[in-house]
């Protein structure tokens, strides 16, 4: 059965060359820019109404549409998608902002939003015939990949970082992926697996290196919207390393506006990253549109550690013309934001999610953000998955103890 899709053809970010949708791709054959995949959205328009999608399984792919993948029996999926939006009353109200929502990505399968762009990104692999695929990550891509590639009966080859947590590397391993761990950071993964690829013919799943992972981002931006009942919120916070996500939410909400599903307010995008790790944060205070490599880079937020992103150029654009901002956290603040969250609302999400509250405590300080402004958080991650952010010493019973003394 086919999915009836709208897509017609791939566009050069940079130099607008088209490209054939139906084959194998990874970066413009002109000026090796990203490629983004694009719809008959007036097509798309006349023919889906947003009731259909009221019928819909509660996964990304309601939107099947508008993704790439030609034919249901290429889906490779855990039925990802359709993750809660809940507010954080108590925190918000501390922070000034009594309207602050979460999207909660540490629900979906593998524990991360990065399974949303391995679900079709290895589905449009399969799709297109790919038996082989490598990948530089910092652990939660790695992850996410090998296990939906797993599924899809696609080999990987895995580089990440020695430092990436560990249970990325378990997940990455028992899926029966090759992992390598490089003594470096992601872009020295990057560079091992880009020569294994030439070298062997693989598919070359690097962040924005293939069209697709992106277009499985982008249902979070389709997925707001509809959540919000079609009226988006005024501010929208991502946690950016690759910047692949706020790239995608970003197209989203521009590809709903050109449909006319969603008026002509756009949320404003703000970037955020670790102050050990800000090139895209240093960019903007300089007013550039593309970012420089960020030399010995550190933080405990391990998602978004990437000193040179290759869309930074979109993730910029975004954020100019959305007059969002962007702006870097320390790591103490990160730890103590994630606390906050966890005690006064009940929410353990990730540190590079967490980020984002300490952000909004300090754009509110600011005069950034008001008051009755409704602003959403996008944590892409669950807590759980890094268990050592967390230090505690609880007291030590001897069996027949008081509890307490
Ligand atoms: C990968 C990752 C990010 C960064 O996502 P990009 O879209 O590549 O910027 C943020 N948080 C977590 C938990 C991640 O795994
Ligand atoms: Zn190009």
């Amino acid at each position: 059965m086919t999915t009836n899709s709208y897509m017609t053809h791939l566009e050069c970010s940079k130099c607008g060359t088209v490209h054939d949708a139906d084959t194998l791709q990874q970066l413009c054959r002109e000026c090796a820019a990203p490629l983004l995949v694009r719809y008959d959205l007036q097509a798309a328009a006349a023919h889906l109404k947003k009731e259909d999608l009221l019928t819909r399984p509660a996964s990304l792919w309601r939107y099947k549409e508008l993704l790439p993948v030609r034919e249901e029996q290429n889906i490779v999926s855990f039925g990802e998608g359709m993750t809660p939006i809940y507010t954080a009353p108590r925190s918000g109200a501390q922070a000034g902002v009594p309207n602050l929502y979460i999207k909660d990505e540490g629900i979906l399968p593998t524990g991360t939003f990065k399974a949303r762009g391995a679900a079709v990104g290895v589905s449009k692999a399969l799709e297109v015939g790919v038996k082989t695929l490598g990948m530089p990550t910092n652990g939660n891509a790695g992850g996410a990949w090998a296990l939906y590639a797993a599924r899809a009966g696609i080999q990987s080859y895995i580089v990440m970082p020695e430092n990436a947590p560990t249970i990325t590397r378990n997940e990455t391993a028992i899926s029966g992926a090759d992992l390598f761990l490089v003594n470096g950071v992601i872009s020295d993964a990057g560079k091992i697996v880009g020569k294994a690829v030439a070298e062997n013919g693989w598919y070359d799943a690097s962040t924005l290196k293939e069209p697709y992972r992106i277009e499985g981002k982008k249902t979070m931006g389709y997925e707001i919207a509809e959540q919000f009942n079609w009226d988006v919120p005024d501010v929208i916070l991502y946690p950016t390393g690759g910047g692949v996500g706020l790239i995608a939410i970003y197209k989203a909400l521009l590809e709903l506006q050109e449909m006319g599903w969603i008026g002509d307010k756009m949320p404003r995008l703000v970037s955020v990253q670790a102050s050990g790790c800000a090139p895209i944060v240093k960019a903007w205070q300089e007013g550039k549109k593309e970012s420089e490599f960020w030399p010995d880079s550190e933080t405990i937020a391990f998602g978004v550690n990437v000193p040179k992103a290759l869309g930074d150029f979109l993730v910029l654009e975004a954020v100019y013309s959305t007059n969002g901002c962007a702006i870097a956290i320390d790591d103490a603040d990160t730890l103590r934001a994630q606390q906050t969250l966890a005690n006064l609302d009940g929410a353990f999400i990730c540190p590079e999610g967490a980020s984002l509250y300490a952000a909004v405590e300090q754009l509110k300080r600011q005069g950034w953000l008001k008051a009755e402004e409704k602003v959403l958080m996008l944590n892409t991650g669950a807590g759980l998955k890094y268990p050592n952010t967390v230090q505690i010493n609880p007291p030590l019973l001897q069996p027949g103890d008081d509890l307490l003394q």
